[in-house]
């Protein structure tokens, strides 16, 4: 507890809903059943702490939460200080008269991302090439500890988003194109929250988890008429009720399943093609939030909006909070003028325009979920876990991630893995720079190039792997008698928006890449590395690079890269989203009429050595055992048949891709992902044959 002493206005002790031996729900209702109005509004708001004209007004308006959004700065760039500046917001709240905690949230997408020295995962584009929800899991949980130990309750994460067109600036954000393979890693809300019923979220390991955005933040339609070709993130989702059902719904039934304590949601507008509203902003939808999260699916948490989301519904003032909260909002990320939000909510009931049981249940979903957290019993931070950030057991942790994430695309000549007895030479603007290998939400909202956090950099992972190594980042130079050259390329950070506007807003490489690659691989055997949140083209020098890896934004530790890079770990990666050979063929996605892209969904080559022996019989065996798990969902075997019929497929096909064997491959791994492990295993084998 901070030194200062809280100025308790009055003594609530002996109040039912401060005995932590009653059932939530009893406390909840006795808490509620003593507030005011105004204490009520003011429990639904969530201001930017920079935006505080005065501490004592988190007292005096009696807020409900604070934030450090992306776009709040400067954030405190030690675990102590983070710590203490919580904890003197907290004493503040102390003083209010039922003395309720404040729930401060920050966006922590890949790991603890706003605090120098914390462990940065992948980010999630990442996670999802890894196919492994139990990693997931574990990002999860690291990410949870290093935060919940700088004394925050509550995480803006996971993103949910099925990202259909990576020229959304936000791709790297999602899990991939396919809504299997976002609802197979969303064990990462156990990872933040632990179980399901939220028991745990009161350890000072745990967060409250935050599903985003709902829904169809990652099916905006690039380029519009009206609006210019930015419109793509935040603009506007056009779908059929069952494409929207099967792509972008789909996840959050499993979030909600999964306990997810609260939902935000999307700044982009919804067209259910056919049914006559037209776009509609998701912060106005009623029929989604009201009526398909809560109702429907049966979310019993709380709903924050996003970061000043109801201005953007088209209106006045009191028309947007009216709109945004009778269609199920419970609490308002304003995040300036928190005293304008509050009056105006206040006015609005008083009105008669948003009901009082409205403001009940959405004060009620927010003290159950601070219950829950514990924050009753223990508002201020608990540093005890804090000597476990950026600790070598997370960092193991982000560099099995690293490693796990790495995709490769093409091996031609089993360039990779490299020998340490290779004479390598590294160039490339990517190889060497924490900044860009972490991306975006890294430090600062927008993240930077340069070495911004502890880590370690793709380079000097290959220097610690033993590798006989050379760099030149310009690739000035790049003959005398290498063995082999790694050219580390890719984007420079960014955050929202169109991506990497600096390097053209697309998915070029920018000219220095192009000159890199073309030197070292007009000069010796090479491999390329795309450090970025998205597929990068490559085009026809496809013919010219040996290995192609997809590094995505792979964190701090640069040593998991050179892990696969050096065979410590084979690589064992797939593509979350289909990598296309031009920027004419997007949006592109598995499943498509026409699909003809460089490498599709769920490409991935091994450098697994141990791989089963047998052809075509193999598989058959294999099948018969994927079939029975089928039958009986015994899913352990069923899996482990399909990933070693997986293996033997891979194996076979190598290096050389064709359109034949290209979509049963990728057609495997989908029903793969939905369970389907006899139809897998006969893609597979129609791949195999075909190769
Ligand atoms: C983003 C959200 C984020 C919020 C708070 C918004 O701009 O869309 O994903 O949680 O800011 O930082």
């Amino acid at each position: 507890a901070p030194a200062e002493t809280p100025q308790v206005v009055i003594d609530a002790h002996g109040l039912p809903y401060l005995n932590p031996k009653l059932p939530v729900r009893k406390r909840v209702a006795d808490l509620v059943s003593r507030m005011s109005l105004e204490e009520k509004a003011g429990q639904m708001t969530q201001a930017e702490r920079g935006a505080l004209t005065a501490q004592g007004d988190i007292a005096t308006y009696d807020l409900g939460s604070l934030l450090s959004g992306g776009g709040s700065t400067p954030t405190p760039n030690t675990a102590a200080a983070w710590a203490k500046m919580i904890d003197s917001f907290q004493l503040r709240a102390q003083a209010s008269r039922f003395q309720i905690p404040l729930i401060y949230g920050v966006d922590a997408v890949h790991g603890h991302n706003n605090l120098v020295g914390s462990t940065i995962m992948p980010h999630n584009i990442g996670i999802g090439a890894t196919r492994d929800p139990g990693l997931a899991q574990k990002a999860g949980a690291v990410t949870a500890a290093e935060v919940r130990a700088t004394g925050i309750p509550w995480d803006f994460a996971p993103c949910l988003c099925v990202t259909r067109d990576e020229r959304w600036g936000r791709s790297y954000e999602s899990f991939g194109e396919d809504p299997a393979l976002v609802k197979s890693m969303e064990t990462i809300i156990q990872g933040l929250q632990g179980a399901a019923n939220g028991k745990d979220l009161k350890d000072d390991d745990k967060v409250l988890a935050t599903a985003k955005h709902f829904v169809g933040d990652g099916g905006t339609v690039y380029g519009s008429s009206t609006t210019g070709s930015y419109t793509i993130d935040q603009g506007v989702t056009k779908v059929t009720r069952q494409q929207l059902e099967a792509i972008h719904l789909s996840p959050y039934q499993t979030a909600v399943d999964r306990g997810i304590g609260s939902v935000m949601p999307s700044y982009s507008s919804l067209d259910i093609l056919g049914d006559g509203q037209g776009p509609v902003k998701m912060h106005a939808r009623a029929d989604m939030i009201n009526g398909v999260l809560k109702d429907r699916m049966g979310f019993d948490g709380f709903v924050i909006s996003d970061w000043a989301a109801i201005d953007q519904i088209p209106g006045d003032y009191a028309s947007d909070v009216r709109t945004s909260v009778n269609a199920g909002l419970d609490m308002i990320m304003v995040p300036y003028a928190y005293k304008d939000f509050r009056t105006t909510l206040i006015d609005e009931v008083r009105a008669g325009r948003i009901s009082e049981s409205r403001v009940d249940d959405a004060v009620t979903r927010i003290l159950t979920q601070k219950f829950k957290l514990g924050l009753f019993e223990k508002p201020y931070a608990d540093t005890s876990g804090a000597s476990l950030i950026g600790s070598p057991e997370h960092r193991a942790v982000a560099r099995q991630a690293a490693a796990e994430s790495q995709v490769l695309l093409k091996n031609a000549g089993g360039v990779l893995p490299l020998r340490k007895t290779q004479k390598v030479y590294v160039a490339g603007s990517n190889a060497d720079d924490i900044g860009n290998q972490t991306g975006g939400w890294t430090i600062t909202w927008q993240g930077s190039s340069g070495p911004i956090t502890d880590g370690t950099t793709i380079l000097e992972g290959m220097r610690r792997a033993g590798g006989d190594v050379t760099y030149s980042k310009d690739a000035s130079a790049p003959t005398g008698g290498y063995d082999v050259g790694v050219v580390v390329v890719g984007e420079t950070p960014y955050a929202e928006g169109v991506g990497d506007v600096g390097n053209g807003n697309d998915l070029e490489l920018t000219a220095a890449d192009k000159a890199a690659v073309d030197k070292v691989c007009g000069a010796m055997k090479c491999v390329v590395l795309t450090v970025s949140g998205r597929p990068q083209l490559v085009g026809d020098r496809l013919g010219s690079i040996d290995a192609l890896v997809a590094s995505w934004l792979p964190g701090t530790e640069g040593d998991g890269v050179a892990d696969v890079l050096y065979g410590k770990r084979a690589f064992t990666g797939q593509l979350p989203v289909t990598w296309p050979k031009s920027e004419s063929q997007l949006p592109i996605n598995v499943g498509d009429a026409s699909y003809d892209p460089q490498f599709p969904y769920g490409w991935g080559l091994t450098t697994l050595t141990k791989v089963p022996a047998g052809g075509t019989s193999t598989l058959k065996v294999l099948a018969l055992v994927a079939e029975a798990a089928d039958r009986t969902g015994a899913s352990e075997a069923g899996r482990a048949a399909v990933a070693k019929a997986r293996l033997l497929v891979q194996q076979k096909l190598a290096s050389t891709i064709t359109p034949a064997t290209a979509k049963p491959f990728a057609d495997a791994d989908h029903l793969l992902l939905t369970g389907r492990y006899a139809a897998a295993v006969a893609k597979l084998k129609e791949a195999y044959l075909a190769s």
